[in-house]
């Protein structure tokens, strides 16, 4: 029998290892309900645990959980702190903006609640074994023969692993070895409360001409808070030499749409950064599967260039290779070779979009007209349906 969650060795032996129990290690433990297969989930946090984000879940993420059972759209529905997504503001640098309104239903809510939400549906749901305050320290050997793990609580085996351990995933750097390369965009975050015309249900965006590829954002997300960030390209901090959370503070401080709204406003916190494994760059697509193991949500590099959004991509991802893991146990084949349909799939439902959105996003931050035109020309409604087709 494994070892119950709860104990400090976890010596054991699972069919599937689940390393990272964010967005995508849940997704997958959720879609392998009911398999039989003896699964492990680990975290090195113990739940409730923060992740720096801009707190906007996706409609797609809750549409794809929705569909593993629609009580889990309800049970997350009822989430609280939460705040409905149903419209987006831009605004362009020159101060023009542009109103989107969503068709799929869409919240934000704080990763520390949403995340811990997600965990209590595995929980409640499925027979996963949940080892919180369990590091994977190092992959000790994955092949044909099985999968051996070594963990700040002991060792544990299995037959597949899923790296879902995030942007600095062990996993995908001991299955991917090579040079470490920083990521692509980085991200600052911090909660605020007291901000004057909050509207609840719309997420706000500010674009800069002197910042192109990034954008400065503001999510209500419940109880009179908003997670208010900033996202760059790497590149552009680097070339520009910019301190991205002192930037934050300028934008919030001149900015002519901003500065009298937060003028009030008090930060809960500090404001703290990281990284964003974009998707969609051109050349050869990072694996995402080979001899007993998967790589999931930003393990495997799945973040929206145009958005920044990943959590969706995390859950469909999860949910995908719980589809392939069902097959490499109804056929007993772990080898890379079968578990190409898993890669398919990623390419064909996720990689594409992706490869769109990273066009999109390299062809605007070359032009600084382009974002204050796509707002003017979007005044018009049916271009403004348009534009929505083209960035949702
Ligand atoms: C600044 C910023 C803003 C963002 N805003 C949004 C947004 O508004 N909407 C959106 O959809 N996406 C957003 N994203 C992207 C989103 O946060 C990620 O795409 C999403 O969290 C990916 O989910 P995941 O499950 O792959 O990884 P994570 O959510 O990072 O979960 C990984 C888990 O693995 C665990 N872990 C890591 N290493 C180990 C280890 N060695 N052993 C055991 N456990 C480990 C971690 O503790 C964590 O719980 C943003 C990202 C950033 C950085």
């Amino acid at each position: 029998m494994p070892a119950a969650a709860h104990d400090s060795a976890v010596a054991a032996t699972y069919d599937v290892l689940l390393v990272g129990a964010g967005p995508a290690g849940a997704a997958c433990a959720l879609a392998l309900r009911g398999s039989g297969l003896r699964v492990a989930l680990l975290d090195k946090a113990t739940f409730p645990r923060d992740k720096i984000c801009g707190d906007a879940v996706p409609g797609a993420a809750l549409k794809a959980l929705a569909r593993l059972d629609p009580t889990y759209r309800v049970a997350l529905s009822n989430l609280r702190p939460q705040s409905p997504a149903r419209h987006s503001r831009l605004v362009a640098p020159g101060g023009r903006s542009l109103e989107l309104h969503w068709q799929l239903p869409a919240f934000n809510s704080p990763r520390l609640d949403f995340d811990a939400a997600l965990l209590k549906l595995v929980r409640e749901h499925t027979d996963t074994v949940i080892l919180e305050n369990t590091a994977l320290r190092a992959v000790a050997e994955i092949g044909a023969a099985g999968v051996r793990l070594s963990t700040s609580r002991g060792e544990l085996r299995g037959r597949v692993v899923v790296g879902c351990d995030g942007a600095n995933s062990l996993v995908r750097r001991h299955v991917l070895p090579g040079p470490a390369r920083p990521q692509p965009c980085v991200g600052v975050r911090a909660y605020f409360e007291n901000v004057a015309e909050l509207p609840a249900d719309t997420t706000e965006f500010y674009f800069s001409r002197d910042q192109l590829a990034g954008y400065c954002w503001v999510f209500p997300v419940g109880e009179g808070r908003c997670n208010v960030g900033l996202g760059l390209l790497t590149e552009v901090v680097s070339a520009q030499k910019i301190d991205l959370k002192k930037l934050l503070a300028d934008w919030l401080a001149r900015h002519p749409a901003l500065a009298g709204r937060f003028a009030h406003a008090q930060q809960l916190g500090p404001t703290r950064g990281w990284g964003l494994p974009l998707g969609g760059a051109p050349g050869p697509a990072q694996p995402v599967a080979g001899t007993g193991w998967l790589l999931c949500g930003d393990a495997a590099a799945l973040i929206d260039p145009l958005q920044g959004h990943g959590i969706d991509t995390a859950v469909l991802s999860g949910i995908m290779a719980a589809a392939q893991i069902r097959r490499c146990f109804e056929q007993q084949q772990f080898s890379a070779e079968f578990m190409q349909p898993y890669a398919a799939e990623i390419n064909q439902k996720i990689g594409r979009n992706l490869r769109r959105s990273y066009r999109i996003m390299r062809l605007a931050s070359a032009r600084p007209w382009l974002v204050e035109a796509a707002v003017a020309v979007a005044q018009v409604p049916w271009l403004r349906r348009g534009l929505q087709r083209i960035i949702s």
